[in-house]
């Protein structure tokens, strides 16, 4: 199935930490792939406390990529809740050294 290759690719694009939560093919074959973290918890740049809970999630855009046919990335990204007391940060958004940055 296109789609269960479009999910591994993905997954290779993204290696470990990411998992594919949809992949989304529309008429003209292009797929979008939407992908999560599988982190659990986040520490606050704030406060450095770490915190399980998630406030939110947004989507972000990654990029275009070029495999077997366009793919656009779709990063479900979690916003964390910092629970500190002491911390003015409510919440901060999760971010990662492994989103790949522009290939020309
Ligand atoms: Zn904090």
């Amino acid at each position: 199935m296109s789609q269960g290759r479009a999910a591994s690719a993905a997954s290779v694009l993204f290696n470990l930490g990411y998992r594919v939560l949809q992949v989304v093919r529309d008429e003209a074959g292009a797929r979008t792939v939407t992908v999560e973290t599988v982190t659990v918890e986040g520490a606050c740049p704030s406060c450095g406390v770490f915190t399980s809970s998630v406030h939110q999630r947004t989507f972000q855009r990654v990029r275009d990529v070029a495999f077997d046919g366009p793919i656009t990335v779709l990063w479900r990204k979690k916003r964390w809740r910092c629970w500190e007391s002491a911390c003015d940060r409510a919440s901060f958004a999760e971010h990662t050294g492994q989103v790949p940055s522009r290939r020309a």
